[in-house]
């Protein structure tokens, strides 16, 4: 008989194989020897009592012989002969996924990415976080992988309904990702094993006959009669296709420019922006799992770097905390000279000594029209352009450039300092590699953005006592949170309402917000060009 139970456990019931199958025999009032195996089914950490518990959700297996999970298979078909192909522009997730998604419907991508290979991508990296060199073409946000290869790796997403968030999870663990995200309640990969995975997904590609070209930035689309005919990139060749997919992430402010050069519709798409907070890891669990947190408490080994999600209304707008990186590092993710812009990652263990967390505020248009004005940016046909919001974004980024003194180093302050509106006569220690300099906020955000940060700064101690202190930094700014851009689809052929084969998908075109969420929006893109191309 096989049955599915819930057990709330202390952590260290749920370390060993033996404590648990005593605890599930208990549980379904049976001897130890009648439990023949179980599968885990999820897990989740409930840190809201004094006791921490555990709960685990498994089928057990009980008088029946234990017959583990089968691992989702996927069959790729050899696609290079195909006579279906698909432009892809842009290898980060929802690109990748996209391709996986048209190989397993035998037609062939093609995906021209203007950032390097992971590997090549690192030492770029390493110029940006030790000497403050940027390679505009390969940084934390362009290159093999996208913006998330680099990344803490949360596989975690509310668009539940758009699509299937299994099969993504299952594709990570095909490609190598630990089987534990599977039944995790909060899974995550890890900036070190993030790069093996990608490599993974291009071979598959490369060797079912896809292709994958790097250092092959668009610059430009040849559209006839509300067809695009070619793709060409700036070292001068050109591509054609059945179809493209443009999956280009929120940063590549160059394609929105192409795009608007070409009038071609898009809409201005509110978003967040506001400041990456860091507080020692330690000061977090010991808020989080208050006597847990001691290494001499028997349960702590099985706990995770705790993490937390904060959110709070302040005059009518929402303030919230934004892709949390326990045990992570500040990450430099900008992609031109001039701007600082920060996120976070971690490695898979999580175990720096640091946590790192956006906090923004949600920008609507009203907002951005009155500071570009108030900073000469305002043209006449402003309320109109759809770019409003990106030339908000970078305003912001550069000011933040300026308040840091150069080379990417951050503006930054202690937190009381920051919400006292002082600068700090000393900060601590902060992970962000290029460095940070202390500085005034009040000349790099705008009020509606500072004053709410002051206010739910504090208020955010309430629901955790002692998240307000000067032990944290904070750290400017937090500005790519998502696209300041949507492209326009139409409703059903997902294609964009003006050219008949052109796909907006992903981040950047406003469909999806996250890793998982950027996937499942190209394998969606992936279904519809089937049915177009395929029947
Ligand atoms: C440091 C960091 C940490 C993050 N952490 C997480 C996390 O833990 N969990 C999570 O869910 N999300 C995280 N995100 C966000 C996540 O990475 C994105 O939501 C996701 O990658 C979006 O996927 P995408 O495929 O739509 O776009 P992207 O990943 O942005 O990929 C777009 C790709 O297009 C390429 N490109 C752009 N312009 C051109 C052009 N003209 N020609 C050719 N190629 C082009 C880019 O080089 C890039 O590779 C993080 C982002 C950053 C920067």
């Amino acid at each position: 008989m096989q049955q599915q139970i819930t057990l709330s456990l202390l952590p260290q019931h749920t370390a060993n194989d033996g404590v648990l199958k005593k605890f599930i025999a208990d549980h379904l009032g049976k001897k130890i020897n009648e439990i023949k195996g179980y599968t885990l089914v999820k897990t989740s950490v409930d840190a809201r009592s004094k006791n921490i518990r555990i709960n685990v959700t498994l089928i057990v297996f009980v008088n029946e012989p234990f017959q583990p999970q089968k691992k989702s298979s996927f069959e790729f078909k050899y696609v290079s002969q195909a006579r279906e192909k698909v432009i892809i522009i842009g290898a980060g997730p929802a690109g990748l996924f996209a391709a996986l998604k048209l190989i397993q419907y035998g037609i062939q991508p093609i995906i021209l990415e203007r950032g390097k290979d992971v590997q090549a991508r690192r030492r770029d990296l390493a110029q940006l976080n030790k000497h403050g060199i940027i390679n505009p073409e390969s940084n934390y946000c362009f290159g093999e992988g996208g913006a998330g290869t680099y990344s803490d790796g949360k596989l975690y997403t509310r668009s539940s309904k758009r699509g299937s968030i299994e099969n993504i999870l299952n594709l990570f663990i095909h490609f190598g990702a630990d089987e534990n995200i599977a039944y995790e309640a909060h899974p995550h990969i890890g900036t070190n094993k993030l790069p093996g995975i990608i490599t993974a997904m291009r071979e598959t590609i490369i060797e079912h006959g896809g292709k994958i070209l790097f250092e092959k930035k668009v610059t430009g689309f040849t559209i006839l009669k509300n067809t695009v005919t070619s793709v060409e990139t700036t070292d001068g060749d050109s591509f054609t296709a059945n179809a493209c997919i443009l999956a280009t992430g929120h940063s590549a402010r160059d394609i929105f420019y192409l795009l608007q050069n070409k009038n071609i519709l898009l809409e201005a798409k509110p978003f967040a922006l506001g400041i990456r907070i860091e507080h020692p890891q330690s000061l977090i669990n010991a808020i989080q799992y208050g006597n847990f947190h001691h290494d001499n408490y028997p349960g702590y080994a099985v706990l995770n770097p705790a993490s937390y999600s904060l959110v709070q209304q302040v005059n009518n707008k929402g303030v919230f905390s934004f892709c949390m990186c326990p045990g992570g590092i500040i990450a430099p993710a900008a992609t031109n000279e001039n701007e600082v812009v920060v996120n976070g990652w971690s490695p898979s263990k999580r175990n720096n000594p640091f946590a790192n967390s956006g906090i923004v505020v949600q920008v609507d248009l009203p907002d951005a029209l009155r500071e570009l004005k108030k900073n000469g940016y305002l043209k006449t046909d402003a309320v109109k352009d759809p770019l409003s919001f990106l030339h908000f974004q970078q305003l912001i980024e550069q000011k933040a450039f300026d308040a840091g003194g150069g080379k990417f180093v951050a503006p930054a302050g202690r937190m009381i300092d920051f919400c006292e509106e002082k600068v700090s006569s000393t900060l601590p220690k902060c992970s962000y590699n290029p460095g940070i300099h202390a500085a005034g906020f009040d000349h790099i955000l705008p009020a509606f953005i500072n004053d709410r940060l002051k206010t739910a700064l504090k208020l955010f101690s309430k629901k955790m006592k002692g998240f307000y202190t000067n032990e944290a930094v904070v750290v400017g700014v937090e500005s790519r949170t998502s696209s300041p851009v949507r492209i326009p689809r139409h409703p059903i052929g997902l294609h964009h309402p003006q050219i008949n084969n052109f796909y907006p998908c992903g981040e950047g075109a406003g469909y999806a917000g996250g890793i998982v969420s950027a996937a499942m929006d190209g394998e969606r893109i992936a279904d519809q060009l089937a049915k177009v191309l395929v029947g």
